[in-house]
């Protein structure tokens, strides 16, 4: 029989950041392609009627990771680790302050290195895969995002690092860099300063923002069999926007 693409049937994933955006659209993908999704977020209670396994946690929390592994556990091998929880916020070097450093490094960057740690043992040997969240501006610098590039340009050079040290025992890590999506961490921004989304789309050679199953739809690709010889790429889902530089170009 052929392969049905990117079929999730029988596969167990752990998706963060399930609530909302591209979390949302990527468990909503993974269900309808017959995973079974252990769903991570704040307060899972908004996901009622999505039918995934959910953990209410709060991941810069040093207990949240043992308590996901835990319920993971319950499921058998893992498949697929998505980390997609995150927070934006940034602001230049001069306004960050120890408070917002430490919840964007937090969230971003140490948790996802923490809950990664800690479910690495239950991920298929071979055929285990891990999609992190990377991000443009952890590409290209940008004046006002310092924190978020630091932690997104971590998640990049994690993946890689990541990649090569689990790569000989058959786990895959890769990670995809959204450009502008619209979503809640950008809605407000998005809708309430014109400046922003003209830059925004007029540096995007499509015209336009992203929707968040545009998104998925690649994490999908990149946890799925059909991706099993891709390990330690950064692969942009932005319109072009990295390829033009981010410049509008007549
Ligand atoms: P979103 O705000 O819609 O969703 C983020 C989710 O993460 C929320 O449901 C939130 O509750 C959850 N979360 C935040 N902190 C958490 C914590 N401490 N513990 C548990 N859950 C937590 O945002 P989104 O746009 O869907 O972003 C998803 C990922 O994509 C993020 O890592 C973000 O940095 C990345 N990204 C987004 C864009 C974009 O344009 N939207 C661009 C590049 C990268």
């Amino acid at each position: 029989m052929e392969a049905v693409l990117h079929s999730f049937h029988g596969r167990n994933a752990v998706v963060t950041g399930a609530n909302s955006g591209i979390g949302r659209a990527t468990i909503d993908l993974l269900i309808g392609r017959g995973a079974c999704v252990l769903a991570v977020d704040l307060d899972v209670s908004q996901l009622g009627g999505v039918p995934a396994i959910t953990v209410s946690a709060d991941l810069s929390e040093d207990s949240a990771p043992k308590r996901i592994a835990e319920a993971a556990g319950e499921l058998g091998d893992l498949d697929l680790l998505v980390n997609c929880a995150g927070v934006g916020g940034s602001k230049r070097i001069a306004e960050t302050d120890d408070a917002l450093l430490d919840r964007i490094l937090g969230i971003n960057l140490r948790s996802v290195i923490r809950l990664t740690r800690e479910l690495l043992p239950l991920l298929r040997r071979p055929g285990g895969a891990i999609v992190n969240l990377a991000s443009v501006y952890g590409e290209v610098g940008r004046v006002g995002t310092t924190a978020y590039a630091a932690s997104k340009g971590g998640i990049s050079q994690l993946t890689r690092q990541l990649s090569a040290e689990v790569g000989p025992e058959g786990i895959r890590v890769n990670a995809v860099a959204p450009g502008c999506i619209l979503t809640a961490m950008t809605r407000t921004k998005i809708d309430n300063d014109p400046e922003y989304r003209r830059a925004m789309i007029a540096g995007t050679p499509l015209r336009r923002v992203g929707d968040s199953t545009e998104v998925a739809e690649v994490i999908a690709f990149l946890g799925s069999d059909q991706a099993s010889f891709v390990n330690g790429q950064i692969v942009a889902v932005d319109g072009g926007w990295l390829a033009s530089g981010g410049h509008f170009q007549e």
